[in-house]
């Protein structure tokens, strides 16, 4: 195997993994088997892709902004950054309204259908409707007050605490930029050894990705429901599919007209991440392999990429976005609801800022949903209406969420004058491209 390269055989992983996850659906305890046998490989896999996000974020970005010399330059590169990713979450926002509009995938839906899936599935929802009212009774400002740690122990030790780590380590960078030089020296020394070997580390997980992968999908199609309700849901994931896959062309058109680097240059370099989104429905999982990938692959500086994934992963989701305007809009067609203007220009709000404040692990974006759908005073029963085909949504989503994070960081790198060759590091001889 060692000569196909990465991204052929995380799919060759991925497509044994449904081959063998459908033949083990017909048998009797098939089903048993790949969840006691098979599914905690995935499991692993993901954890130690997790295990290293931490590290990954403290080392990478203390050593990108302190790397940046002057404090100027991290506000120039911090404003691009979040108005970029702002600009393409609307973008991606404004596509899935005018797409559900356009296609009207909630009419398909039949009143004996929608009464039978609301039945079905409204016990499953109701766990993330109980996480989004805990989001909402929170002050306007409580995003703000959840940004700064009162411990960094505690902070580091969560990893839905991303956000407090990136505060903690851009705040750490700024003082090291601060200090006499030779005193930051040998902590910038410390922390740039350190995040070569958590890169090191990356690689070598990397190597078990096809297998992670398999495991992954395998359990997936044993643990998915009939095939019936996803006909009925056919022209939703439909609009939504065909969002995401025009938020991606846009992606290569912007790196294509901006960066002047081709879509083959582009697609090549960030397929292994894409792929990881794809089969671990998690932006938080893939991060450190969109880091590597963008870095060595698609020749953003560290400096760059250190700085604009982690930010990106947890708060640009421009498919979590596309997925809730059209999943809001889809459920009130399908109650017979009519949407005014300022309720679907209330959407183009409400679904940014529920992205930006999406966990980035499965099935956040539909935590998120629940305070869209409240917004526009669509029902929330109706999240019963599209559970059954959310996880291969969510899947999709985050693929574009990574490609998404990654396009941004070439686009910032370009502006700042931070975007060279690939460079793969030499050591790197068993990792191929
Ligand atoms: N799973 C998505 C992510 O991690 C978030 C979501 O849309 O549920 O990027």
């Amino acid at each position: 195997m060692k000569k196909l390269a990465l991204h052929w055989k995380i799919l060759l992983g991925m497509v044994l993994g449904v081959l063998v996850g459908i033949i083990f659906s017909n048998f009797e305890n098939g089903r048993e088997l790949i969840q006691d046998w098979v599914k905690p490989f995935g499991k692993i896999f993901i954890n130690s892709l997790k295990l290293i996000a931490v590290p990954l974020i403290l080392a990478s970005l203390i050593k990108g902004v302190s790397d940046l010399k002057d404090i100027s330059k991290l506000s120039k590169m911090g404003g691009r950054t979040i108005a970029i990713y702002i600009l393409t979450t609307v973008l991606a926002v404004s596509i899935g309204l005018g797409l559900v509009n356009i296609i009207k995938p909630g009419n398909s839906i039949t009143e004996k259908t929608r009464t039978e899936l609301v039945n079905n599935y409204s016990k499953n929802t109701q766990k993330y409707k109980e996480a989004a009212v805990n989001q909402k009774q929170n002050g306007p400002l409580q995003a703000l007050i959840d940004l700064v740690p009162d411990n960094i122990i505690h902070a580091s030790g969560n990893n839905r605490n991303m956000l407090q780590v990136i505060f903690f380590a851009i705040f750490f960078g700024i003082g090291l930029i601060l200090i006499p030089e030779e005193k930051s020296k040998p902590v910038k020394d410390f922390f740039d050894g350190f995040n070569e070997v958590i890169l090191k580390m990356i690689d070598l997980i990397m190597l078990a990705a096809p297998y992670g992968v398999f495991a992954l999908l395998a359990a997936l199609v044993v643990e998915s429901p009939s095939i019936d309700l996803f006909k009925a849901l056919a022209w939703y994931a439909f609009t939504v599919l065909l969002g995401l896959v025009l938020m991606i062309v846009l992606y290569t058109f912007f790196v294509m007209i901006f960066t002047k680097k081709s879509p083959s240059f582009f697609m090549k370099g960030i397929s292994p991440a894409q792929l990881l989104a794809f089969s671990t429905s998690s932006s938080a999982a893939t991060l450190p392999v969109t880091m590597e990938r963008v870095s060595e692959h698609l020749g953003v500086d560290e400096e760059v990429s250190s700085f604009v994934l982690p930010i990106g992963a947890t708060i640009n989701m421009d498919g979590t976005s596309l997925y809730q305007a059209v999943a809001a809009v889809f459920i009130a067609q399908a109650f017979g609801m009519d949407l005014t203007l300022g309720t679907q220009l209330g959407i183009i709000a409400t679904a940014t800022l529920a992205s930006i404040g999406s966990a980035a692990v499965p099935g956040a974006g539909m935590v998120m949903l629940v305070i869209v759908l409240a917004q526009a005073g669509i029902p929330e029963a109706g999240l019963a209406l599209i559970f059954a085909i959310d996880r291969p949504l969510d899947m999709c989503r985050t693929t574009v969420n990574v490609t998404g994070d990654a396009t941004v960081s070439m686009l910032v790198a370009k502006s700042v004058g931070k975007l060279g060759e690939p460079h793969v590091k030499e050591w790197d001889d068993n990792y191929e491209q």
